[in-house]
């Protein structure tokens, strides 16, 4: 699924980042995006390369550098993954009408 976020959804890049945040309060960078590659391997298989050539869009060469990209954007990220959200919850009262309005018809 391709989104302004290449293969990522915002909701994706909120949770990587949190989760190269919570790695890299108890360690240093190591220059590496080691925590980053763990996660992206892991959750995204096959579509691991196009997350690095999106990060890589970002400037981020590294965990540290990943976390600071992801945290310049964090403002925007939320936003666009509460839009989202909304979106969902409208399709899904539209389509608790249709089936209100599919059940009303069938009672006599
Ligand atoms: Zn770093």
């Amino acid at each position: 699924m391709e989104s302004k976020y290449g293969p990522f959804t915002a909701e994706e890049l909120v949770f990587v980042g949190d989760w190269i945040a919570d790695f890299l309060a108890g360690q240093h960078c190591d220059g590496t995006p080691a925590i980053t590659r763990s996660w992206v391997n892991h959750c995204k298989g096959a579509n691991a390369p196009a997350c690095w050539n999106f990060l890589s869009t970002w400037g981020g060469t590294c965990d540290c550098t990943i976390l600071a990209a992801i945290h310049r954007r964090e403002i925007e990220l939320e936003e666009d993954w509460r839009a989202k959200d909304r979106a969902r919850m409208a399709r899904k009262v539209n389509e608790d009408r249709a089936k209100l309005a599919a059940l009303e018809a069938e009672l006599p």
